[in-house]
């Protein structure tokens, strides 16, 4: 890859545009199921129909005429008739919910799913067509910064990454090289061991910060000190090109920009990752804050 494409996309330009349009339709696939809030709907059954749009880059099987590099319809077409008759939920909702995470579990090479769940004999009294609900799921890219300044600072920060990575939705796929670097805000407190790491995941960024939350309790985190010692802190630098503003959740991190042990192991792992706001490459971020 040479560095100008690079530098042109940003870091996603492998990853840009196909598999946005890219699409396999499965359409009006008839399907068993037991889901609804009525016990008869649950005993008896009834027929759905499910729309799925997969959202897969089909560039490489459309030049090789090659399926071992595209999605099989057919089997994705099993496994949502086997999902749906081997699972039963109330709502319509949860079926979808949980069908468009199995299938995206199931087949990692689809990006993201549309599907839309109908019903069309929903038992409500009234001549409707059918009732529907449509949800669309993916795979997100975030990166983590994670540190660790007490006790065994790196197997603190290897079983972090460890248990993020045991969860079936969240991959880790890259890990940075681990810097020792001085405290920041608190300066009387041992040095930090600080890295990066690269995820995959198919939680929403506050489901991601109450993962990153469970895997600190896990390393017996205490939170004592803002900006105090810590066997391991885990935060959330970028969620896809997403900028979150909430009380407890800030994406892109704020004070990313002034953190040398932010930007330097982000800039191994992604140097021309641009910030959503600003628009400049985290490269450019940590040359601007060696100035001096
Ligand atoms: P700390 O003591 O540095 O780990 O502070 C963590 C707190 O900052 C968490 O309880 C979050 O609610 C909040 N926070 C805000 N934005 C982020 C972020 N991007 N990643 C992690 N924590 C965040």
């Amino acid at each position: 890859m040479s560095n100008c494409k690079a530098e042109l996309f940003g870091e996603g330009w492998k990853r840009m545009k196909e598999w946005e349009s890219d699409r396999i339709h499965i359409r009006n696939l008839e399907v068993f199921g037991r889901h609804g809030v009525f016990p008869e709907e649950n005993r008896l059954g009834q027929k759905f129909t499910i729309n799925a749009v997969l959202y897969i880059s089909t560039r490489e099987a459309g030049l090789k005429d090659d399926l071992t590099k595209s999605v099989h319809y057919g089997e994705v077409s099993h496994y949502l008739t086997s999902y749906m008759k081997e699972h039963t939920c109330q709502l319509i909702e949860a079926a979808a919910e949980q069908m468009v995470r199995a299938v995206l579990l199931r087949f990692p090479a689809v990006e993201k799913v549309t599907l839309e769940l109908s019903k069309p004999w929903a038992p409500i009294g009234l001549p409707l067509e059918a009732v529907s609900v449509e949800i669309t799921r993916g795979w997100h890219r975030a990166y983590i910064a994670v540190g660790s300044n007490l006790g065994d600072r790196e197997g603190y920060i290897r079983r972090g990454i460890q248990s993020l990575n045991a969860r079936e939705d969240c991959v880790v796929e890259r890990v940075s090289g681990l810097i020792v670097t001085k405290p920041y805000g608190v300066e009387e407190q041992p040095d930090f061991l600080n890295g990066m790491i690269e995820v995959r995941t198919l939680l929403f960024p506050e489901e991601l910060l109450d993962a990153l939350h469970s895997v600190e309790q896990e390393a017996d985190r205490e939170r004592k000190i803002h900006w105090g010692p810590r066997t391991l802190d885990l935060d959330i630098i970028f969620y896809d090109d997403c900028v979150v503003d909430m009380e407890r959740l800030s994406i892109p991190h704020p004070d990313m920009g002034n953190r040398e042990f932010v930007l330097k192991p982000l800039a191994e792992l992604a140097p021309y990752l641009r910030h959503p706001l600003t628009g400049k490459t985290v490269g450019q971020m940590l040359s601007e804050l060696s100035e001096p």
